[in-house]
């Protein structure tokens, strides 16, 4: 099997460069970030502070750097931090957020998602010195191990404004917040509004080969670049990079709304099938998790089965799956993936 021939429905991650991003990225004007001088990256970040709707913006090479510096600037070793179920800080970041910021994480609602109600129970009280001090909330949204979920605005807005009256901060972690905008038809800034920091990544739906960004007050960012260079994030001529990233918002934003599809077409599908469970509610976007019981197989046996027959995904979990669709994945390469799925689970 050559490579073209895999459709490999793993993450949104493993997209390529197209040609045209990388004539871009080959064209790009670069200068020494660390001097403030790479003009392709002040650029962009020029441009995410617009469309954020923040003061200031910092390039990061990954997401998860981009999450770990965000808990250097908000909290302080020893703090406790509310997150949603199976949240990426928890789940993927390997301990950072312990190892790095010496913070513990508190998970607390349901699929990815919480209430502000569930955010004022979770708060510890500050007057007992046997509490570690609650001193940020973290949203994630969309959410990655909870099937793509969009958070629901309109809670996330009262969440923040409980934080802000309790003297917590707020961070979004919007790794995919452009597929939360497509699907919500809610812009990034509005999105973002709430909180005092924004984590987003190109190297994810918008098919760029790495990069993130915070944007934020000019303050905090000012404190955010200190932390950046303090865990060897802070690069030179990134602006390889940021001229992918710019190409990926130009030209693989508006597709996300076929990723989203794409996603729906497959999760009806396997809905269908005996022991597939399956929340077509939480399929907002473009990640596909499905649990199967009995009779059908388990996640790993599944996912060697598919994998002879050319259809690359993920076991998160003994009987968990998770399917991502992306750049790389045409309509019929779905239908085909769907297709073999629903024979293996027959
Ligand atoms: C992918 C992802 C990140 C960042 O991951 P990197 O692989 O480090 O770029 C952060 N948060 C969420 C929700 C993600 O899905």
């Amino acid at each position: 099997m050559t490579d073209q021939d895999w459709i490999d429905l793993r993450s949104d991650t493993v997209t390529r460069p197209t040609p045209a991003m990388r004539a871009a990225m080959a064209a790009a004007p670069v200068g020494d970030d660390q001097y403030g001088e790479d003009p392709t990256v002040n650029l962009l970040q020029q441009r995410m502070t617009e469309m954020l709707g923040k003061e200031a913006a910092l390039w990061l090479p990954t997401g998860t750097m981009a999450n770990q510096v965000a808990l250097r600037v908000l909290t302080r070793p020893g703090d406790e931090v509310i997150t949603s179920r199976e949240a990426h800080a928890g789940w993927h970041e390997t301990g950072g957020s312990a190892a790095n910021a010496g913070v513990q994480l508190h998970e607390i609602g349901q699929g990815g998602v919480f209430t502000a109600e569930e955010v004022q129970a979770a708060i510890k009280p500050r007057d007992l010195p046997v509490f570690p001090p609650t001193t940020l909330v973290e949203i994630e949204n969309t959410h990655n191990r909870c099937g793509g979920i969009v958070f629901p605005q309109d809670e996330a807005v009262k969440i923040c404004a409980l934080a802000r009256a309790r003297g917590l901060a707020t961070f979004l972690d919007g790794a995919r917040l452009w597929n939360a905008s497509v699907a919500t038809g809610l812009s990034e800034a509005k999105l973002s509004a709430p909180f005092d920091l924004v984590a987003v990544s190109f190297s994810k739906g918008l098919g760029a080969p790495g990069g993130s960004l915070l944007a934020g007050s000019r303050e905090l960012i000012q404190r955010a670049n200190r932390h950046r260079r303090m865990l060897g994030g802070a690069m030179r001529q990134v602006g390889i990079f940021a001229a992918g990233a710019l190409h990926g918002l130009d030209h693989h934003r508006e597709r996300l709304a076929d990723d989203h599809r794409h996603a729906r077409l497959l999760g009806e599908a396997l809905a269908a099938r005996p022991g597939v469970r399956i929340d077509l509610t939480a399929l907002q976007t473009n990640i596909v998790v499905f649990h199967l019981e009995p009779p059908a197989q388990d996640a790993a046996t599944l996912t060697a089965q598919a994998r002879e027959r050319g259809v690359l995904i993920n076991a998160i979990a003994a009987r968990t799956i998770r399917a991502v669709t992306h750049l790389d994945v045409a309509r019929e390469q779905v239908e085909r993936a769907a297709s073999i799925l629903c024979e293996l689970l027959a």
